[in-house]
């Protein structure tokens, strides 16, 4: 199809209606040009797909699918491969159900652990999300289906998410809220991209030029169209304008005749309409191309697969004198009504009507000596002495207690926000008893969000299986019997109480104002930075094995700001089982005038070993690594200086690092002022050279000798008390402190001089 002349010969009624659905899953045919309607569906970790009685909140049913572990487990993978390979398997399922794209990932960060949805999102940490969104971006498309990335942007609260302003400055945006999206789009080329519900600094995604034209398209070169979210269209004239394509679903052709009306009034460029047209009907040409509807779908086969990966995204968080893994043969408390009926995934669009579903209890009816009892009621919160007294009694009788616990599906969805990171009471009481009555208690938790744990003393193990996908219960019993040795990291921090997070004065905003105060430190930069002591942080995992690293090594102990770094690590498995460790590459800016997290992941590999095998791990780190968001340029800048190259087993575990010197080759405008202090220019050899005679002569001014004794000889003022008390004087005080003897003329030749230096 030639589409600039399909459009050309399309009716301008023709071509408002391209621009929103057909319906609530469709894009609009135009028949008499042959031009064809494709459909759109949820995910992302498994297809909604719904017929006629459709809705954007999974309330009516869809196609039976596969559901695989969420957002929340496949970023504690950290395994690229994993997360591609599911993408690779929706691909197939979309194929399968002829749909064009699948709606995710759904990336946004993870500002607060209290916001409804943090389930479906990746990390607290835009490296891991952006590496996590490319992986799976790059499976579903490998099979000739587009994703849509969402939502874009700053949708971290579900709070009055359709009318909330999130105010977020300039460098917190380009440094937390934006990387993910930039990565995902630059590296793997999303086919669509979903905008979110809510406002930006001001104006909604929707209609946010900056951001979907110039951000998006023009500085990240994104070439597919932009989608609203279901129902996120606020004026759809200033949208078109904006760079919004598609409106979803359908508004009953209500915003076309808007979008005629302002073409015809003058106040609506035709081309753009016409260029809207164009990206959406590239993309789905592109399907339509691809389109295999006989591709298989072998649900079995995608159920076994969803276990061996939900297995692998597992975080063990406590083992104590090495529980686990346990041995078939002993006696096994099984404790909780999540072993038989486990929570799996979260509610809301995401929310899939599953083909089949693997408790741990199905899967433990082998095992000789199990026993069960309830011990809570998923529906209600106040404990039941009843279930409690029976859980004593079965803990009591066994060797091992396991508990499954987590949080209900009220606990967490899109639409609402948490109000509080407790698991229900009842299952808290249960826990602290069941431990109470069986020292050898582990813990099993089915959450997509951290939960605080006032129990955690008394449980000797904990595995945070998250919400792990329909065949989360046979995986967990992988796990706990060693069949699979757990290798996930967590992709957040688990803070000690709600409180605690950066986030917390401020989340959610006043009405539909929401400030993002926190700036950059969000999660494990700022209890980092605070030094704050947290359940578990980000990163952190346990294993079956142990592992030990050595040799690190720089390509480098000096690069510039345009060369690259390499840097290689060896990993050995000390211990007696095969198993998997997450290496994780941190860098530390040592010394910088801007206010910088501790450290901030910048790369990361997963790599398999058997016992006392050793594998060299590299890394190449570019500029980006180094950099911060600089307000001036408007642009990544590298500030000359030291910064740390750490490995690390977790944000606050760095287990080797060496330093280098980067040194910059950009001089930011006019560094130098009058108003600059003399500080900042002495800490430059080269400002220095201009900056010092100055001050001799300031200092002889005031009766100061350069050794620092004072005119009659008393040495009152060392030299030390004196570069600090003059620190922060800026350079023209020094027409009011030498009596003439500087002059205005002289402080602006010396600031132009100072501002032809190289930055040091
Ligand atoms: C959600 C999107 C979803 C869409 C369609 C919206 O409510 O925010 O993530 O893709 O509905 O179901």
């Amino acid at each position: 199809m030639n589409i600039k002349r399909v459009i050309s010969e399309m009716t301008l009624e023709e071509k408002a209606g391209l621009l929103s659905g057909l319906d609530f899953w469709h894009t609009k045919p135009v028949e008499r040009l042959g031009v064809k309607r494709c459909m759109v569906s949820d995910g992302p970790h498994g297809l909604r797909k719904q017929d006629e009685s459709a809705d954007h909140l999974s309330i009516n049913e869809s196609i039976k699918a596969v559901c695989f572990p969420a957002g929340c487990a496949t970023a504690a993978s950290f395994d690229r491969d994993l997360i591609r390979t599911i993408g690779e398997a929706i691909g197939d399922a979309c194929q399968h159900e002829r749909l064009s794209v699948v709606l995710g990932p759904a990336v946004n960060i993870k500002r607060s652990p209290l916001c409804g949805r943090n389930f479906e999102y990746y990390s607290e940490d835009p490296c891991l999300a952006g590496e996590a969104a490319a992986s799976f971006i790059q499976g579903v498309q490998s099979r000739g289906v587009g994703t849509s990335i969402k939502h874009f942007a700053c949708n971290n609260q579900e709070y009055r998410r359709m009318s909330s302003d999130s105010v977020v400055d300039e460098r917190t945006l380009r440094e937390i809220y934006l990387p993910a999206f930039e990565t995902a789009v630059k590296r793997a080329k999303p086919w669509t991209v979903m905008c979110s519900y809510n406002r930006i600094n001001g104006a909604y995604a929707c209609e946010n030029r900056w951001l979907l034209t110039e951000v998006l398209r023009g500085e990240w070169g994104f070439g597919g169209y932009v989608m609203s979210d279901w129902g996120a269209t606020n004026d759809r004239v200033e949208s078109v304008k904006a760079g919004l394509d598609l409106e979803m679903p359908a508004s009953g052709g209500e915003n076309d005749r808007l979008v005629i009306k302002a073409v015809r009034e003058g106040r609506l460029d035709e081309r753009l309409v016409d260029l809207c047209c164009e990206r959406i009907l590239t993309v789905n040409q592109r399907y339509l191309e691809h389109a295999k509807p006989g591709t298989p779908w072998n649900k079995d086969a995608q159920h076994e697969l969803a276990r061996k990966l939900a297995a692998d995204c597992m975080v063990l968080l406590k083992n104590e004198n090495a529980l686990l893994p346990l041995n078939k043969n002993r006696k096994i408390a099984v404790i909780g009504k999540f072993a038989k009926q486990p929570r799996f995934q979260g509610g809301g669009s995401s929310h899939i009507n599953f083909s089949r579903v693997a408790s741990a209890w199905d899967e433990l009816q082998s095992y000789p000596g199990i026993a069960y009892a309830d011990g809570y009621e998923i529906e209600q919160d106040a404990p039941d002495e009843r279930l409690l007294v029976e859980a004593e009694r079965v803990a009591r009788s066994a060797e091992v207690a396991v508990v499954f616990a987590g949080l209900p599906d009220r606990c967490e969805s899109e639409g609402y926000d948490r109000s509080h990171l407790r698991m229900p009471e009842c299952q808290e009481a249960l826990i602290e008893r069941v431990a109470a009555a069986n020292p050898h208690t582990v813990v099993v938790l089915y959450n997509g969000a951290p939960v605080e744990m006032p129990w955690l003393n008394g449980a000797a193990a904990v595995l945070e299986a998250y919400l792990g996908g329909q065949a989360v219960g046979a995986a967990t019993v992988d796990v706990l019997f060693g069949d699979v040795n757990p290798s996930g990291r967590l992709p957040e921090s688990f803070p000690v109480c709600r409180t605690d997070s950066s986030a917390y004065p401020w989340y959610g905003g006043e009405k539909d104002t929401a400030e993002y105060r926190e700036g950059v430190l969000v999660g494990y930069r700022w209890y980092d930075k605070k030094r704050m002591p947290v359940l578990f942080p980000f990163g952190f995992g346990l294993s079956y094995t142990e592992f030990h690293f050595s040799n690190l090594r720089l390509s480098a102990v000096e690069i510039k700001d345009t060369d690259t770094l390499s840097v290689s690590v060896d990993v050995t498995n000390t211990g007696s089982r095969a198993g998997k460790e997450v290496v994780q590459l941190y860098v530390a800016d040592r010394e910088s005038t801007v206010i910088r997290p501790v450290r901030e992941l910048k790369d990361f590999q997963k790599v398999a070993l058997e016992p006392g095998q050793t594998r060299t791990v590299s890394f190449t780190l570019s500029r980006r690594a180094f950099a911060y968001w600089n307000t001036q340029i408007h642009d990544w800048h590298v500030e000359t200086g030291a910064f740390g190259i750490q490995i690390g087993k977790s944000s606050r575990e760095i287990v080797l690092e060496k330093d280098i010197t980067v040194l910059s080759t950009v001089a930011l405008p006019e560094r130098v002022h009058l108003n600059s202090v003399f500080g900042d220019l002495t800490a430059d050899p080269k400002l220095a050279e201009i900056v010092d005679p100055l001050l001799d002569t300031f200092k002889e001014s005031m009766g100061v000798s350069s050794a620092g004794e004072s005119a009659d000889g008393s040495t009152t003022i060392t030299d030390e008390m004196m570069r600090a008390m003059i620190a922060f004087m800026p350079l023209r005080s020094l027409v009011s402190f030498t009596d003439g003897r500087i002059t205005h003329a002289d402080l602006t030749d010396a600031v132009e001089r100072m501002n032809q230096q190289p930055e040091a």
